[in-house]
């Protein structure tokens, strides 16, 4: 076959859609798991609490995923006690997915602030870093980096997981701009920019 301009270009345009640019998803679901809830009620400081920014984080993100194009999944809906290994046998009922942890961040020296973001595979590296420097651009948050850790909900979940810790609750600056509607809206937007990105990485 002898390639002209225009077979060329089409063989362009189906090598791209062929990897996913502007096609089809690599993966159809993502699993937000809103970290505590109930009598677990994660960080807290000055009547602000972790279960309660996490769940409005998660359903903002919900809302954004959808609008892109994904089918969610929430590990909780409500204000309820749910056990780590119920979030990863939740999460393990879905194929071609991700899982996003939400969470936000405490320390007993309060002037600790930033945002970070853990992974423990490299799948899981990969998607942090995507998500982690959405975060950084739109936030301007102080910029902790991606991790590794051995939390329960990475280690049990067999999808790419991350873990997302978006501010400190105990650093005065960062609790009081969580309590913004907009402030938890641009977090939700920017791990759905992360995982749109991944997803296009993805194939
Ligand atoms: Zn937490």
């Amino acid at each position: 076959m002898q390639l002209n301009r225009s077979s060329l270009f089409y063989a362009l345009l189906f090598a791209a859609s062929f990897f996913g640019v502007n096609s089809a998803h690599a993966f159809k679901t993502v699993i937000i798991d809103p970290g505590h809830g109930g009598r677990d009620l994660g960080a807290s400081d000055s009547y602000v609490y972790e279960k309660h920014i996490n769940l409005d984080v998660s359903r903002r993100l919900e809302r954004a995923l959808q609008e892109a194009g994904f089918k969610t999944v929430m590990t909780r809906t409500r204000d309820e006690f749910l056990a780590l290994s119920e979030r990863s046998s939740k999460a393990n009922r879905y194929r071609n997915a991700v899982f996003v942890s939400v969470h936000f961040n405490s320390a007993y020296r309060t002037a600790a602030l930033g945002i970070e973001t853990f992974y423990r595979t490299s799948d899981g590296e990969k998607f942090a870093r995507l998500v982690q420097n959405e975060l950084i651009k739109n936030i301007g948050a102080t910029d902790r980096g991606i991790k590794t850790a051995n939390f329960s909900v990475l280690r049990h979940t067999k999808h790419p997981s991350i873990l997302v810790e978006g501010g400190f609750i105990s650093n005065k600056g960062e609790r009081s701009a969580m309590l913004d509607p907009q402030y938890r809206q641009v977090v939700a937007d920017s791990i759905a920019r992360g995982i749109l990105q991944y997803n296009r990485k993805t194939f």
